[in-house]
């Protein structure tokens, strides 16, 4: 025993040498390529240096860097070779710092995680719009399918996990300023595991679509991809079947960006993908019909244009062919898009539209039908993504949202989405800043507090009860005829006027007023300032769909074959209020798992490759917290276990421990690490738990195991 004991002994100090020459080497390789991990740079590294380290690395196409375990990935707006099989295979079961730092890094290692320990986990794949969030994810999920051990039946989850990808990239994304494949809803995903490491299956969660994209896009945006696609690449007999033409030109929601045609999308072959991946994912021929019959009604109602009567009011034009649209009676439809229904207490009113009332209910019909589409897709793919086996799974959750945008004229829906990430934001200083230094006090570990910006100030002014901007936007919803978006503005410079994040033209200085409309509203936000404009809000936040509306869609035989149910519930809550709501849900989901971070970085706005526009990158990482993350986890520990575990699992590798200790869990691991020669710097024993400076000692220890 004392033997094997030795031999093990010295096995670790060679396999701790191993790893710090592997890290050595990587330094005399540093001027060129960098450091691979910025735990390594001098220890007062300033933000210049860590800059200066980044783009070192991107110019050689070094895209990730580690900070301890999180990634830093900066998008390199090209292909590069470094994720093919090959790749894959030569991280899988790697040892994370052995190799430069990779995605396939950081997702083998949560694996491994999850396996060793049979607990949750999830990767936060936080940045800008455009900063490769979406690519990472995919990344992600294609290893997991390549890598994870197989069955034939297994394979057929894998084919599902991967294909559910394009299709609600299809319908969920859209060519933005920002990113020409712009997520507009937010995702997260369960994969789940069985005991042996196989993907078992899937779920997915969605958070709010950018339904207005349906109706209007901005100059140089587009709608959906998945109506490019069915118009460019559906086949004859489809299109005809359709009553489309096969020209983007022709259809009114398609053309207000003017820029149906994007040199990096090729929605023919794109079209093909989703097609194939349709039947993958069980979408019988009838599904298919019925979603392609209803993309197209869409795309007809869009045209459906409205003439003026003697009396001013609207009524359909009469050139218009109507048989296509969603299988609604003429009649019905007639009547539904010129009047509203009024049920009075006997009877039933029909009061007529003026025209701009009609094209405002037309559209919302196009919305609420694409919306709920969506979500029946969603449901659809977690159908067939559902493990049917009822025993206990492990999964990795991935959550990969729309990142913070700032346009020139931002509306209801960047508030929404940057209000997101902030809540994502929080969710990371919570989980690493915050509590991280909060349990080393509790541990009564010497620390010397590293300061950071807490957001939680902007997210309060957010959602705070009764004054928070979704309240107030809430309250005045609940005032029809009354309330306009103007007085929800006078509100809010009533209840938070002198919050130093909000400001208004009222409120502010000289210099400020130059720069802010009537209309508008100003937040700075964590990853700076943002001038909303409030046209809009009240309406959006809403969603109202006229009576006439939700009956035609419960007449319409395609929607009804599609979604079975009810089609449309009341909605007794507003947009924002409910995306709140599911935002706690999702927070709560994440909290329950083990957290890692991949830290996504734009290089430039011009979505171009090799260009890397410091002052762009110097605010990400400033936003992003990189400084104050390196620095906890420069001062801090990377790992830490409670004692009975650290010991339990341990205690086979020193002969004072093994088989059974007598005495406390903490003076058993104190005799184990003396025994495996651990160094005085490299651990700090806390109240409950023992402290672990750096990764490589702990793998050290795992790899002692292998002997
Ligand atoms: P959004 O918040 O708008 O959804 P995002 O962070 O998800 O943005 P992506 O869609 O992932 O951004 O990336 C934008 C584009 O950048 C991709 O379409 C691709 O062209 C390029 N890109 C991102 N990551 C990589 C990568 N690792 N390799 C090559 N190209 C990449
Ligand atoms: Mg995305």
């Amino acid at each position: 025993m004392t033997h094997m004991v030795l031999e093990v002994k010295e096995s670790l100090e060679e396999r701790c040498n191993q790893i710090l020459r592997n890290m050595e080497a990587s330094l005399t390789a540093r001027d060129r390529v960098g450091i691979q991990d910025f735990v390594l740079l001098d220890p007062h590294t300033s933000e210049s240096a860590f800059l200066d380290n980044l783009r070192k690395r991107f110019h050689e196409n070094l895209i990730y860097t580690y900070i301890g375990t999180l990634l830093v990935s900066v998008n390199p707006y090209k292909e590069l070779d470094i994720y093919s099989k090959k790749q894959m295979d030569t991280y899988m079961g790697v040892n994370f710092f052995e190799l430069p730092p990779h995605i396939y890094a950081l997702a083998d290692n949560v694996f491994r995680t999850m396996q060793s320990e049979f607990n949750n986990h999830f990767i936060l794949i936080s940045g800008e719009s455009g900063a490769g969030k979406t690519e990472a994810s995919k990344k992600i999920l294609q290893f997991y399918a390549v890598s994870c051990p197989s069955t034939k039946l297994l394979n057929n989850v894998r084919d599902r996990l991967l294909l559910s990808n394009p299709v609600l990239e299809a319908f969920g994304n859209a060519k933005t300023l920002k990113n020409d494949n712009s997520s507009r809803f937010g995702k997260y995903m369960d994969i789940q595991f069985d005991h042996q490491g196989g993907a078992v299956g899937g779920h997915i969660l969605s958070y709010l679509l950018e339904k207005s994209r349906v109706v209007h896009q901005n100059h140089g945006e587009r709608n959906f991809h998945i109506f490019y696609q069915l118009v460019e690449g559906g086949e004859e007999d489809l299109l005809r079947w359709l009553g489309l033409e096969r020209n983007c030109k022709n259809y009114r929601y398609l053309v207000q960006g003017d820029c149906a045609k994007v040199s990096s999308i090729n929605d023919k072959s794109d079209w093909k993908t989703v097609r194939k991946a349709l039947s993958v994912i069980e979408f019988s021929e009838s599904d298919t019909e019925h979603l392609f019959g209803i993309i197209a009604s869409v795309l007809h109602l869009g045209n459906i244009k409205f003439d003026v009567d003697a009396r001013g009011y609207a009524t359909l034009n009469n050139n218009q062919e109507m048989h296509w649209l969603l299988g609604i009676p003429n009649q019905v439809l007639q009547q539904g898009l010129t009047h509203r229904k009024i049920e009075a207490k006997t009877e039933e009113v029909f009061s007529p539209f003026s025209v701009d009332h009609a094209v405002y209910a037309r559209d919302a019909l196009a919305k609420a039908i694409y919306g709920r589409t969506f979500n029946w897709l969603v449901n659809k793919i977690n159908e067939s993504l559902a493990n049917k086996d009822s025993s206990r799974k492990t999964v990795i959750g991935l959550l990969d949202i729309y990142g913070f945008e700032v346009f020139s004229v931002n509306s209801f829906e960047q508030f929404c989405i940057n209000y997101c990430n902030e809540k994502l934001q929080q969710l990371f200083i919570e989980l690493t800043l915050k509590s991280e230094q909060e349990e080393y006090e509790m541990e009564g570990i010497e620390w010397e507090p590293v300061p950071y910006f807490n957001n939680k100030i902007i997210c309060d002014l957010v959602e705070e009860k009764f004054r928070g901007i979704i309240s107030l936007l809430d309250e005045e919803c609940l005032r029809p005829g009354e309330a306009t978006d103007i007085t929800f503005l006078e509100k809010m410079e009533e209840k938070i006027g002198g919050h130093p994040h909000f400001v208004t033209h009222k409120l502010g200085d000289q210099k400020t007023r130059k720069t802010l409309d009537r209309g508008d509203f100003r937040l700075l936000h964590y990853a700076g300032e943002v001038t909303y404009c409030v046209v809009g809000f009240l309406d959006k936040n809403n969603d109202l769909l006229y009576r006439n509306g939700k009956e035609m869609m419960e007449l319409s035989v395609s929607l009804m074959s599609c979604f079975h149910v009810i089609i449309y519930l009341p909605m007794t809550f507003k947009v924002v209020t409910q995306f709140k709501s599911s935002l706690v849900g999702l927070t709560e989901i994440l909290m329950s798992k083990e957290p890692w971070y991949v830290r996504c970085i734009k290089p430039n706005e011009a979505k171009q490759p090799g260009h890397f526009n410091d002052v762009l990158v110097r605010h990400q990482v400033k936003y992003l917290g990189l400084m104050e993350h390196l620095r906890v986890r420069r001062a801090g520990f990377a790992y830490r276990r409670k004692y009975e575990i650290f010991l339990q699992r341990y205690k086979p590798l020193c002969p004072d421990t093994w088989p059974n200790w007598k005495g406390t869990a903490a003076e058993g691991v104190q005799l184990l690490i003396k025994h495996l020669g651990y160094k005085p710097d490299e651990y700090k024993m806390g109240r409950t738990k023992i402290f672990i400076r750096h990764p490589r000692t702990l793998f050290a220890t795992e790899d002692a195991f292998q002997v």
